[in-house]
């Protein structure tokens, strides 16, 4: 019997869990605060920041929210980010991607205060994270390692198959996985929009974790009886019914479930732990920085 990974459930449990430390934190009078920053108007965009905010008011985070005009100068978002990186109430925020063309993402990044970098993007904690010392780690990967835990799927010594090799979610997660630590020991394979071969790459491998992009990618025949199937992939597709698209992974689900001995489903897989992992990641800069140890899920 094939498992299917309840991301939404365990999502709800690590959201319990953050409720009680963040009482904890409110014992000693903090609150943990989370900031977004969105430049311009970009509907998918919006909906993300939303989703943030509405999940820092479920759990008792502070949330704040920042618009900034799709035409500003990197001046005004440099501003913006000073601001924040100086705010004693935002213990952790993000500029969420993608920026418009004027602006430098990766500049962008540089000048977030590490120490609130709710995402784990800046290159200072992309380092700690390679050296094994992450501070915090990026949350779908870190989400992805929670499922691994709670299903008790084991990657010490496992063939590990990532396909996509992005900063936000394959290279983070390739890294994790090798590491020698426990949800690492991983033998990792990395692939690509340049691979060659791909099926025989997520043939071998014990997990495969989807995130391209590319909707239904890997279907059954690309898996080995028995393997787990992480899907990353989120893609909207436009279809007759009320809302007028639904949303798609980079597995076809239907055909790998029958080889998989568990897979993660679209929507309720990882998409809720990236979220939970964001709060996480709020929480633990609240509780660093204001010198209130807490325990965390
Ligand atoms: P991206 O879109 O930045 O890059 C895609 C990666 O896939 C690239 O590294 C590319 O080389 C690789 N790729 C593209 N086509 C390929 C192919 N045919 N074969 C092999 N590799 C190929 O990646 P991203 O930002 O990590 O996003 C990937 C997917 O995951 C998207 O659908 C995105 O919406 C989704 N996503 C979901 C979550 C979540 O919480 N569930 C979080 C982040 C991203």
């Amino acid at each position: 019997m094939t498992t299917i990974i309840d991301g939404d459930r365990i999502a709800g449990e690590i959201r319990g869990a953050l409720e009680e430390s963040i009482g904890a934190l409110a014992d000693h009078g903090v609150t943990p605060g989370l900031a977004t920053v969105l430049v311009g108007d970009d509907p998918a965009s919006q909906t993300y920041v939303n989703m943030k905010q509405r999940d820092c008011e479920e759990v008792g985070i502070n949330g704040i929210h920042v618009d900034i005009d799709g035409d500003a100068s990197p001046e005004e978002l440099y501003d913006t980010i000073e601001e924040l990186n100086a705010d004693p109430e935002v213990h952790g925020y993000l500029v969420q991607d993608p920026v418009p063309e004027q602006i430098d993402y990766r500049e962008v990044l540089r000048r977030i205060d590490p120490a609130k970098d709710a995402d784990g993007f800046h290159p200072e904690n992309v380092g700690r994270l390679v050296a094994g010392n992450a501070r915090f780690k990026p949350c779908t990967p870190h989400g992805i390692q929670k499922l691994f835990s709670e299903y008790d799927i084991e990657t010490e010594g496992a063939d590990v198959t990532v396909v996509g090799r992005s900063d936000i979610v394959g290279k983070p997660m390739a890294n994790l996985l090798m590491q020698k630590s426990q949800g690492g020991n991983a033998t990792v394979t990395v692939c690509h929009s340049r691979t060659e071969n791909l099926a025989e790459k997520t043939r071998r491998a014990d997990v495969v974790i989807a995130a391209c992009g590319v909707t239904e990618l890997i279907d059954g025949s690309m898996i080995s009886e028995g393997a787990t199937v992480i899907d990353v992939g989120i893609s909207r597709v436009e279809t007759d019914s009320e809302k007028g698209y639904e949303l798609v992974g980079d597995v076809d689900f239907e055909s790998a479930k029958e080889k998989a001995g568990a897979i993660t489903p679209v929507p309720g897989g990882v998409g809720p732990m990236t979220r939970a992992m964001l709060l996480y990641n709020t929480v633990k800069a609240a509780s660093e920085s204001e010198g209130v140890p807490v325990e965390l899920p």
